[in-house]
């Protein structure tokens, strides 16, 4: 028989995500700094709660996460009622696209913006429109130009992936005032978490009714393994994600592992600082070894090499030590490797073998 199925428009357009390597062939007691996760794991009291939950494994979980959004709320002064909870804030992206983007309609994401965007946009057959930033930062004025009636979502990261770059709210505020009023301003605070005083754009959620903010378990509280994320918007907003979010999305463990990882602050505390230590300590030795890189508010690294071939050839040299980091060719950046911020161990290790490919290129 013939047929004639197709997929919706927008979707053989999309290249699958890749995620960080975790392995090389033949090479043992690899460190993996390609994914951006938390060296020391999440608190042990969310370890304790995973193993807690076997024994309700039978019963189906909550599905309003009432529990988990009283948690959040308390820890960031936040209204429970306007957060919603997802399978990573990957899925929460893809609601907002679902939601409020279709064909005919324009999303826009930045030059070097993470790839969730382009792909949930191209998934509801809507058009993503790239706009330039300024030497790796988010470029306000040029995703202004690049609004039209027939934008509807804009996306940036703060901190963004893979630069590591920040705007600071100010900025933020004339982006959200300047855009169309049909037009909705994701935030997406995956590494907020990093930025000391920093609330990802809560009180603009707050004090406007066009921002969303979305952040995640998967970075500082060292959860990615478990899948939640959440987002705090309008509660209109809230209202309209809710009809299409699964209502079992969750499950119980990870409801479970959540809440009690975002209740010890104590232990996010010390992750936090000791980011901060290392991630100053890399950036020195990589720029001691000739290996420039924009200043990081995140827990990653985006080193620029002096080409193409270069930041390949380190690459390949880096794997072969055991080092796994993230190639960036994909987010426009073939000269550059981004470097998870790993533990103490970690760090001056990787920093060593770039020391080494450099003295060996000369
Ligand atoms: C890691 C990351 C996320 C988080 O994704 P999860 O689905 O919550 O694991 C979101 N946005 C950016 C820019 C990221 O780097």
């Amino acid at each position: 028989m013939m047929t004639t199925i197709q997929p919706q428009p927008g979707i053989l357009d999309i290249t699958p995500y890749e995620g960080g390597k975790a392995v090389v062939g033949g090479v043992s007691n690899v460190v993996k700094l390609s994914s951006n996760e938390n060296p020391f794991g999440p608190s042990p009291a969310a370890k304790e709660a995973v193993q807690r939950s076997v024994h309700e494994l039978h019963r189906y979980p909550s599905t309003d996460h009432a529990a988990l959004r009283t948690a959040i709320a308390e820890v960031h002064g936040l209204d429970a009622g306007r957060i919603i909870c997802g399978v990573g804030s990957d899925e929460i992206l893809h609601l907002i696209c679902q939601c409020y983007a279709g064909p005919g309609d324009e999303v826009i994401h930045t030059e070097h913006g993470f790839a969730i965007y382009r792909i949930c946009t191209l998934a509801t057959g809507a058009r993503p429109i790239e706009v330039a930033e300024q030497e790796r930062v988010t470029d306000v004025d040029a995703i202004l130009a690049g609004c039209t009636e027939r934008t509807k979502l804009v996306f940036i990261a703060n901190p963004n992936n893979p630069t590591g770059t920040m705007i600071g709210m100010a900025e933020i505020e004339r982006l959200a005032a300047g855009i169309p009023p049909e037009a909705l301003l994701v935030l997406d605070g995956a590494y907020a978490d990093y930025v000391e005083g920093y609330d990802g754009g809560a009180r603009l959620v707050e004090s406007r009714d066009n921002v969303v903010m979305t952040r995640t378990f998967s970075k500082l509280y060292g959860l990615g393994g478990m899948r939640v994320g959440w987002g705090y918007a309008p509660q209109a907003v809230i209202d309209v994600l809710n009809r299409i979010r699964g209502p079992f999305n969750l499950s119980s463990t990870a409801l479970a592992a959540a809440e009690a990882a975002i209740r010890d602050q104590a232990y996010v505390e010390k992750c936090r600082a000791e980011n901060t230590k290392m991630r100053a300590w890399l950036c020195e030795a990589l720029a001691e070894h000739g290996v420039p890189s924009d200043t990081s508010t995140a827990n990653f690294v985006l080193a620029r090499f002096g080409s193409v071939k270069e930041a390949e050839d380190c690459d390949t040299f880096l794997q072969s030590q055991g080092l796994i980091v993230r190639r960036v060719a994909g987010y426009k950046l073939p000269q550059a490797l981004r470097i998870t911020v790993g533990d103490e161990a970690s760090c001056r290790r990787v920093a060593h073998a770039v020391g080494l490919f450099k003295a060996g290129q000369r």
